[in-house]
C-alpha cells in the first residue's frame, strides 16, 4: 500500500483533529483525506453548541481552522451522510473511513409531563442561540419562572442565557434575532435543579464562577443543601475541582440577600418526579422530591415532595448519538459501538441480540460518537491519537477501493447534484459573516439559513 485515501464524515473538532494527527504521524504510506460535513461550515459544536458569550472556546475555531488552512485536507461541507454519500459510495472510492459526527440530540428525560408545551430539550435551545441552520428560527420566551434540570455545563450555559440581559450578549456573535428574542423574555427567575448534593455537580469552576458575576443577577442557594455528610467533606478535602466548587458556593452562601431584578437559584437533593400541566397543555409547575445522601456518594429519596411554579423547563440531562444508515448503533448508549475506535458490529452468527464484538474493518469512530456525549473538545484529540494508531496499524485490513482517484469522488458528487462547498466556500463565508459583524461593531454575524450559507459559500 502505498497511498491510503481516507474519508471523515463530520467536520467537528474530533475530525479534524484525527485528520491532523493522521497527516503528522510516523507511516509507511502517503495520506490523502477527504473530510465531509453535512453542514455548510465546519467546527461541529464549536460553532453550534458552545455558547457565544465564550469568545475563548469559541477561539478553538482559530487553531482548527489553521489545520485546514494547511491545504493539505479537502473539505466537502453540505453533505450528509446517509443520503448524498452512503457506506457503499466511500467503499467505492476510500481505503477507511473515520466517523466523527458528534451528538447533536438531547437525552431522553423519563417523567411525566416531559411532552408538554413549554418542556424544551437543551440541544434545541442551544442549536437555537447558535444558530443552527437546521432548527426553528423563533424561540417562544414568554416565561417568567423557568426550571433547568440538570448540574453539568449545558445547564449553566443554558441557564445563563436565559437569566442574562441580552445588552450582554449585544457584542457576541449571537444572531439578530437570538438578541431580539431574547431581550423581549419577561424572565425573572431560573431555578436550577439536581438530584444530587454540590459536592457531586458536574459543573466546572470557571464557569460556574462566571454565573455569580452576571450583571443585575442574584445567586440564590439553600442553606438546607450544604449539611455535608462524610462522603461530601471527603470531597471537598480531596478533590481540587470540588474544593474550588465548593469555595465559590461558600462565598454564594455568606452574600447579603441580593437586589437584582432577575435571580438564578440552585436547588440540590431535589429528584423532579413530574413536570405539571398548568390545566391547558402546558408547562405550569414543577413537582420534586427531596433527596438525601446515602453515605456512599450517592442520594435517596426522602419522601418529602415539594412544588413551584414555573411555566417553562429545559432538560439538560445530557445530549445523545444519532445512528448513521449502514453504520452499527448501539441505542443503549447512543454511540457507534467500538473497540479503541475501531467499530464493532455484532456477531451474524447470534442474531439481532449478539454482543458487538466483530471488527467492521475499514470503519473507525472518534469523538463524541465514538465514546458518548462527555468531555471537552481538548479531549477529542486524545480519542483521535488512539483511533489514528488502530487504522495506521490495521492497514492490511483496509478497504481496497474500486475507483481511488480523487476527482472520481467530486465526480460522484456532481452527478447526483449536490451543491458541495469547498475550503474557499467556508472562507467565502467566515468572510461574509465577519464583515457583517464588524458592520454592526459585532464579533461576527452568522448567517442562519442554509440556502443562504451555500449560495455565499459558492459566491452565488
Ligand atoms: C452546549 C454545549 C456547550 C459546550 N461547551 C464547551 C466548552 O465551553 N468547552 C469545551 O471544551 N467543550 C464544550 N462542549 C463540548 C464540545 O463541544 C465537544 O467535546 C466536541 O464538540 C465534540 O466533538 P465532535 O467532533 O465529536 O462532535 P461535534 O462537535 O458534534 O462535530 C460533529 C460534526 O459531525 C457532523 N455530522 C453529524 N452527522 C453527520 C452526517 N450524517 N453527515 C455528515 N456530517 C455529519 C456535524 O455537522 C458536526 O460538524 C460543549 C458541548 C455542548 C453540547
Amino acid at each position: 500500500m502505498t497511498k491510503l485515501r481516507l474519508a471523515i464524515v463530520g467536520a467537528g473538532p474530533a475530525g479534524i483533529y484525527a485528520a491532523d494527527i493522521l497527516l503528522k504521524a510516523e507511516r509507511k504510506f502517503e495520506v490523502s483525506i477527504d473530510l465531509f460535513d453535512h453542514l455548510p461550515a465546519p467546527y461541529g459544536l464549536v460553532r453550534y453548541g458552545v455558547a457565544p458569550d465564550h469568545p475563548r472556546i469559541k477561539g478553538i475555531i482559530t487553531a482548527l481552522r489553521d489545520v485546514l488552512d494547511r491545504g493539505d485536507i479537502r473539505v466537502f461541507g453540505n453533505v450528509r451522510f446517509g443520503i448524498d454519500l452512503t457506506i457503499d459510495d466511500l467503499k467505492k472510492h476510500y481505503n477507511a473511513v473515520i466517523f466523527a459526527t458528534g451528538a447533536v440530540r438531547d437525552a431522553d428525560l423519563l417523567i411525566p409531563g416531559a411532552d408538554l408545551d413549554g418542556s424544551y430539550g437543551a440541544a434545541e435551545f442551544v442549536s437555537w442561540f447558535d444558530g443552527h441552520p437546521d432548527f426553528a428560527r423563533t424561540w417562544p420566551l414568554e416565561a417568567r419562572q423557568i426550571a433547568v434540570i440538570g448540574n453539568g455545563n449545558v445547564a449553566l450555559d443554558v441557564s445563563r442565557m436565559l437569566i442574562k440581559h441580552a445588552a450582554d450578549l449585544l457584542p457576541t456573535e449571537i444572531p439578530g434575532n437570538v438578541y431580539d428574542g431574547l431581550a423581549a423574555s419577561p424572565v425573572t427567575d431560573v431555578h436550577v435543579f439536581g438530584r444530587r448534593g454540590p459536592t457531586s455537580v458536574k459543573f466546572t469552576p470557571l464557569e460556574l464562577r462566571e454565573i455569580g458575576e452576571l450583571n443585575d443577577v442574584d445567586i440564590v442557594v439553600h442553606e438546607e443543601d450544604f449539611d455535608y455528610d462524610e462522603a461530601a467533606q471527603a470531597a471537598v478535602a480531596g478533590n481540587k475541582q470540588v474544593f474550588v466548587i465548593d469555595k465559590i458556593m461558600t462565598k454564594w452562601r455568606q452574600r447579603e440577600a441580593g437586589t437584582a431584578s432577575r435571580r438564578l437559584h440552585l436547588h440540590f437533593f431535589a429528584k423532579p418526579l413530574e413536570i405539571l400541566d398548568d390545566g391547558t397543555g402546558r408547562v405550569g409547575g414543577i413537582r420534586w422530591e427531596r433527596t438525601a445522601p446515602d453515605g456512599e456518594g450517592g442520594v435517596v429519596g426522602t419522601g418529602e415532595i415539594r412544588e413551584l411554579p414555573i411555566q417553562a423547563l429545559y432538560r439538560a440531562v445530557g445530549y445523545f448519538g444519532s445512528p448513521l444508515p449502514g453504520v452499527p448503533f448501539d441505542k443503549k448508549r447512543g454511540i457507534i459501538p467500538n473497540r479503541e475506535g475501531q467499530v464493532l458490529r455484532r456477531d451474524p452468527s447470534a442474531g439481532s441480540g449478539g454482543l458487538f464484538n466483530q471488527q467492521m474493518y475499514g470503519v473507525y469512530a472518534t469523538g463524541w460518537i465514538k465514546r458518548g456525549p462527555v468531555g471537552l473538545i481538548g479531549h477529542t484529540k486524545s480519542d483521535a491519537m488512539e483511533t489514528i494508531k488502530h487504522l495506521i496499524n490495521d492497514a492490511g485490513n483496509w478497504w481496497r477501493p474500486e475507483s481511488p482517484a480523487e476527482d472520481s469522488i467530486v465526480a460522484l458528487l456532481d452527478e447526483r447534484g449536490i451543491r458541495y462547498t469547498g475550503l474557499d466556500g467556508w472562507h467565502n463565508l467566515d468572510q461574509h459573516e465577519l464583515a457583517l459583524g464588524e458592520a454592526a461593531g459585532r464579533v461576527r454575524i452568522k448567517v442562519v439559513p442554509r440556502d443562504e450559507m451555500v449560495d455565499i459559500s459558492l459566491g452565488q
